[in-house]
């Protein structure tokens, strides 16, 4: 095979039952299968449990690390790398270094000069076009893993550039996804992007599109998050909205319709076809686990809510903010953030999605005496097993 046609897997391996078992032992969870069962309600001396009817690992994340142990199982005399975190959870991550799958983020993989022996396999959330060409030219082979979600994202946001529309993607210009998407943007020449992280700068955007501004100070304030060589004054008469598939889906709605009403104001409703665009890109995964949380808060009353999943992921901070806005809410990473009944690690809601943003310590977050309720979910990326086990650690404190 030339170096310039690598094998490029996006359908898997054919070893899903070769590894079938070891997923299963790896983050499989019968206590959580047997509080499913029970009506997603768990009791224990004076503690009840409500879990969220949809929460946990999505079908993308599912399926990218599914083939992650399947590469490593159908190429076992070659070298299997990732790009980087092939999900935002650092127990998954972790677990795959210990199976032999090395990290192109590692500091020591960072100058690896790689080649046609190399197993390279791409996150749920895609590589940038760039990303992929360099792979692509080194003749690895690659086992493709990216959402089939982020990929209707991206045949959306191609479309746009074809067409001369400015790609608006409201998610966070440091997140993967998000600037793989960006990237797709720039595959012909008329294609631009602008990325908007939430109400507030939309709204310094619409006011541009309505009635023009400084320039300079609109470059300034998006500097890092538009398209080389963008100009506000050219390059926001044709838009079209995109983006990440893990945003709060309330606010992405309401920042598509923002633009919307922009758009009519500064051309009119007969000619807002020709510049505006917008289609639906929260994945039904997202939008499934932020709905059956809400219900949960509707359902039941709460002492406290706990969302577990990495400090990083951008799908659990939003279960966590749209949480905290009703309860007293504590995001955790693992069942060890759980420190005792009178001590909890925990991320601040609203903390940057990183991690290595300041985790906070509270005391006296557990009722002591008396019944205690607790509603529980957890992010995309977050494996059953670790949820089972936040409920071991939480019936132990409350005996
Ligand atoms: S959160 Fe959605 S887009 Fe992301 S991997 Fe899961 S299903 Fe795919």
């Amino acid at each position: 095979m030339s170096p310039t046609q690598p094998l490029i897997f996006r359908k898997g391996l054919d070893m899903k039952e070769a590894v079938a078992g070891e997923l299963a032992a790896a983050y499989h969870s019968r206590l959580v299968d047997d509080v499913r069962a029970s009506d997603f309600r768990y009791e224990a001396g004076r503690l009840t449990v409500h879990l969220a009817r949809e929460f946990g690992f999505c079908y993308g994340v599912d399926r990218a690390v599914d083939y992650a142990y399947q590469a490593r199982a159908r190429f076992p005399g070659r070298t299997v790398l990732l790009t980087g975190e092939i999900i935002h959870n650092p127990h998954v991550n972790d677990r795959l270094r210990a199976s032999g799958i090395r990290f192109l983020s590692d500091p020591a993989e960072r100058s690896r000069e790689l080649g046609p022996d190399d197993v390279v396999i791409l996150p749920a959330f895609g590589v940038t076009v760039a990303e992929m060409l360099r792979l692509t030219a080194r003749g690895c082979t690659l086992v493709d893993t990216t959402c089939g979600s982020v990929l209707n994202v991206w045949k959306n946001v191609v479309r746009y550039a074809q067409d001369g529309f400015t790609a608006v993607i409201h998610g966070k210009v440091k997140h993967e996804e998000t600037r793989a998407t960006a990237s797709q943007a720039l595959k012909y020449p008329k294609g631009r992007y602008l990325i908007v992280l939430d109400r507030a700068e939309a709204a310094f955007v619409c006011d541009y599109i309505r009635s023009g501004g400084d320039r300079s100070a609109f470059l300034e304030r998006f500097d890092g998050a538009v398209s080389p060589g963008f100009d506000p004054d050219v390059d926001l008469a044709h838009i079209g909205c995109a983006n990440q598939t893990t945003m709060l889906m309330s606010e992405s709605l309401e920042i598509g319709d923002m633009f919307r009403d922009a758009m009519r104001t500064r051309y009119g409703d007969d000619a807002l076809p020709a510049h505006f665009r917008a289609f639906d890109t929260i994945c039904s995964a997202t939008q499934e686990r932020q709905d059956a949380v809400e219900a949960l808060l509707d359902a039941q009353p709460l002492d406290l809510m706990l969302v577990i999943g990495g400090y990083n992921s951008s799908n659990t901070c939003n279960l966590a903010r749209i949480c905290a806005a009703r309860v007293r809410t504590y995001h955790i990473a693992d069942p060890e953030c759980l420190v005792s009944p009178e001590e909890i690690r925990h991320r601040p809601i609203g903390a940057p999605s990183t991690t290595t943003a300041p985790e906070a310590t509270t005391t006296d977050w557990l009722p002591t005496g008396g019944p205690v309720t607790v509603g529980l979910t957890a992010g995309a990326s977050t494996p059953n097993n670790i949820v089972g086990q936040v409920i071991q650690t939480l019936t132990e404190f409350c005996r």
